[in-house]
């Protein structure tokens, strides 16, 4: 059984129609970056709670989560209408293993995010902690339109304060926008695109490939890089080049 603490909300950002930043003080456990809490809120007598990852670094308290607004859904919904100084329940401890300690040493770390599964990559790449270990990283964020790419101005500022080990990539599916690449991610890796842009190469002997969000972006991601790269998921007992956490 989880244990929950009492949360109050400090901010909100609503970045467009369906897409917010929830800002949160809450007395939890410390949390490793990439991690994520369960949130809850009490609807109709009935306590409802679901997955949301940290987007903040392990050291800073104000708790930030980066969420969509689901249609239809339960929570989300509902947490959208949340106001400064509103109260939530939140999880003490977090959970989840899409964490830096999990993935092995390689050249190239690939973090490729659909949506608001940028979340975990900005914790990492906040806290900035274990990063020795990659002599690049590619930061890689798709969405459907370019007024959705909400974490932009964090995506540049850690690009420079990481003088050139991190590179970062956006990808628009819906419209051509400046600087960003567009189509979806598994058919811009077939056709090397990504790689080209990005002035890297993704290869099983040079990379590893963390894929968060959508699930259909992380099966079809995963497939192709099977099939095309001769990539394999990583498990702990037989070491791989994939690691993927799927919101849904
Ligand atoms: C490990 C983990 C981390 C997560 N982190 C985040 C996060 O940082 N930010 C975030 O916004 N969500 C995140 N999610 C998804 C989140 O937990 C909920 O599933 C989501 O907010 C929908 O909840 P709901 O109650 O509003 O909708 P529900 O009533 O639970 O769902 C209705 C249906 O909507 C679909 N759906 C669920 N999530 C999405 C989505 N994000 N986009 C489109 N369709 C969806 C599913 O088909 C689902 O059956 C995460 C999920 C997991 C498993």
């Amino acid at each position: 059984m989880a244990n929950w603490v009492t949360g109050k909300v400090t901010d909100i950002t609503n970045w467009t129609d369906s897409l917010f930043s929830i800002k949160v003080h809450a007395p939890i456990e410390k949390f490793t970056a990439g991690q994520f809490a369960k949130l809850s809120l009490e609807i109709d007598g009935q306590r409802i709670q679901r997955a949301y990852s940290y987007v903040n670094s392990p050291d800073d308290h104000n708790l930030e989560f980066y969420l969509v607004t689901v249609p239809e859904g339960k929570l989300s919904p509902q947490l959208a209408e949340l106001k400064t100084g509103d109260e939530l329940f939140v999880t003490e401890h977090a959970a989840g293993f899409f964490v830096l300690e999990e993935i092995p040493d390689c050249q190239t770390l690939w973090m490729i995010a659909t949506g608001t599964g940028i979340g975990p990559y900005l914790s990492i790449l906040q806290q900035g902690d274990d990063l020795e270990r990659f002599e690049n990283i590619v930061l890689v964020h798709a969405a459907r339109w370019g007024q959705d790419l909400s974490y932009l101005p964090m995506m540049q500022q850690l690009e420079q304060k990481f003088q050139g080990k991190l590179r970062i990539q956006t990808i628009v599916s819906r419209e051509k926008q400046p600087n960003s690449l567009i189509g979806r991610v598994p058919a811009l890796i077939e056709s090397g695109k990504l790689e080209s842009a990005v002035g890297l190469t993704m290869l099983a002997e040079n990379s590893h490939i963390m894929l968060c969000g959508n699930p259909q972006m992380v099966r079809d991601t995963q497939q192709l890089l099977k099939e095309q790269r001769n990539m394999t998921k990583h498990l702990r007992r037989r070491p791989g080049h994939m690691t993927c956490e799927q919101y849904w």
